[in-house]
């Protein structure tokens, strides 16, 4: 199984799109919760890590291209 990597300041797509119809979110905190941030009307959430893992579809733009090691 991969494992998705993200960073901060990246731009993802979730497996449900906001309500606004949006399914684009910035990535604005990363710890043992994640907050993102609608990219279309600017409300943001926080999920846990895992789950925003599991609800995460892909990333849209790689705020940065250098992994941490
Ligand atoms: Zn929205």
């Amino acid at each position: 199984m991969e494992r998705k990597q993200f960073g901060l300041g990246d731009v993802v797509q979730m497996k449900k799109p906001h309500p606004c119809g949006t399914n684009a979110w910035k990535v604005i905190r990363m710890g043992m919760d994640v907050r993102i941030k609608c990219t279309g009307c600017d409300h943001s959430v926080m999920i846990g890590r895992l789950e925003f893992e599991r609800k995460l579809k892909k990333i849209l733009i790689r705020a940065e291209e250098e992994p941490q090691a």
